[in-house]
């Protein structure tokens, strides 16, 4: 199980990590102190949330809400328009890799392919982060829904569905609220 919540940024300055956390901050995302992730523009009093944890050898991470206004990696070229963009991303130095996660959370049933679409720019903006500073990272998205989990990554994986990550690709784990994302096996 893991054993570890709400690791800090490390602040160390040859950080690659630390690196796309002040690239992604300086592009408009905004940085999270708790490990917990919170749909909090959701009306009511009723959310989804995860929490990040890991195994202990977490070095270095970071969470940041992404879909903010006016950020600049939503721009479109028209001023009124902004791409979508999934809930918050997670960028973790582990010993033998950097991860890059996006993760987007719904109270109720996931409507799809719009979730999708939303961690597409989502993994989008983390690959310009860390091509950004030079670094390599391996991707992961997760989708957190309060319904029909199961049924919806049943079907995501008959269609062997898969997200862009620059050459690379990456399925989708759809995952149930209130669950903990482990950086370490991820
Ligand atoms: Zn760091």
């Amino acid at each position: 199980m893991p054993d570890r919540v709400g690791v800090p940024p490390c602040g160390q300055a040859d950080c690659r990590a630390c690196s796309v956390r002040d690239w992604l901050l300086e592009a408009g995302a905004r940085g999270l102190d708790s490990a917990t992730l919170l749909d909090d523009d959701t009306p009511g009093n009723v959310h989804c949330e995860v929490t990040i944890c890991d195994d202990g050898d977490c070095l270095c991470q970071s969470r940041l809400k992404l879909d903010i206004t006016g950020a600049t990696y939503r721009e479109t070229g028209r001023r009124s328009e902004e791409t979508p963009m999934c809930d918050f991303s997670v960028v973790a130095a582990l010993p033998e890799r950097n991860v890059a996660a996006a993760v987007e959370l719904k109270l109720g049933a996931a409507a799809w392919p719009d979730s999708g679409e939303q961690l597409q720019h989502g993994l989008r903006v983390l690959h310009d982060a860390f091509s950004g500073v030079g670094a390599h990272s391996t991707p992961r998205a997760y989708l957190a829904v309060g319904k029909q989990r199961e049924q919806l990554q049943e079907v995501l994986d008959a269609e062997g569905f898969r997200l862009n990550y620059g050459s690379h690709t990456v399925p989708v784990e759809v995952i149930d609220c209130g669950s903990c994302i482990n950086i370490s096996a991820a």
